[in-house]
């Protein structure tokens, strides 16, 4: 489906937000790398599905009732085989919170290759358009803020510059001891989501805020592996 095609779909379902995997097929739309994955409703359609992949896989509910999949135990990773998929699937169908939402599925994916979690987003302002962010994941995002803004579109040096611009871009080259987080993969994935022709610049009427959280990125390449987008 095409990117015009995923939104309109959404738009014509009522829906206000992209579910994870549509928001992944836009993201792949503009060269975004995603993980491979398929949907199944039942643990019972795993056996055929399994095959497809190549594991280790991760097995994440799809919801439209549950926007934090992790919090609501909605997320298995690192999963062998069809059995330990199955397992996962059964686990989470009988678990409280996820029985008491509307479940659309469940969705299979291969692991992204290991590496530093950042996060890329987008809102929309009033006066100035569309913004890009990048920060890097968890705590730096959620606790210290350490983000930094520009309006689109971006250039090559302003996606340098965001990145020099946080307080943990040490970190992201292989600080203490961690696994460098490729430079050229995340200056890539800004232009592909901020630059000019990009992304957020393409659905400017559309998109009101996108969240690509995480982003793992290893020493050769940048993966997204959870997206979420208000239209
Ligand atoms: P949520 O944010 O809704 O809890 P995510 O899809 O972000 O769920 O998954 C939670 C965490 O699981 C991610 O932050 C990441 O650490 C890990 N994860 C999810 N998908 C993958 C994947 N395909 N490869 C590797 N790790 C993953
Ligand atoms: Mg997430």
């Amino acid at each position: 489906m095409s990117a015009n095609e995923l939104i309109s779909k959404a738009r014509a379902q009522q829906r206000t937000s992209l579910d994870e995997q549509a928001g992944k097929s836009l993201l792949a739309a503009y060269g975004i790398t995603v993980p491979q994955s398929l949907t199944v409703k039942t643990a019972g359609e795993v056996d055929a599905a399994f095959g497809k992949l190549k594991p280790p896989v991760v097995v994440k509910i799809m919801s439209p009732d549950i926007l934090h999949k992790s919090d609501a135990g909605g997320v298995k990773v690192g999963l062998k085989s069809a059995a330990e998929v199955k397992d996962a699937i059964n686990t989470m169908a009988a678990s409280k919170q996820i029985k008491a939402a509307r479940i659309d599925g469940y969705l299979i994916e291969e692991m992204a290759p290991a590496g530093q979690e950042i996060v890329i987003g987008g809102l929309r302002d009033p006066y100035f358009g569309p913004l890009v962010m990048v920060g890097l994941g968890g705590i730096f995002v959620e606790v210290l803020r350490d983000v930094s803004f520009r309006i689109c579109p971006i250039t090559r040096i302003d996606a340098e510059e965001m990145i020099d611009d946080l307080k943990g871009a040490a970190i992201l080259a292989g600080a203490r001891g961690r696994q460098p987080a490729s430079r050229a993969a995340i200056v890539d994935a800004l232009l592909k989501v901020g630059g000019e022709g990009g992304l957020l610049m393409t659905h400017a009427e559309e998109i009101k805020e996108a969240d690509i959280n995480p982003m793992i990125v290893s020493e050769t390449a940048a993966v997204a592996v959870d997206a979420r987008f208000i239209l």
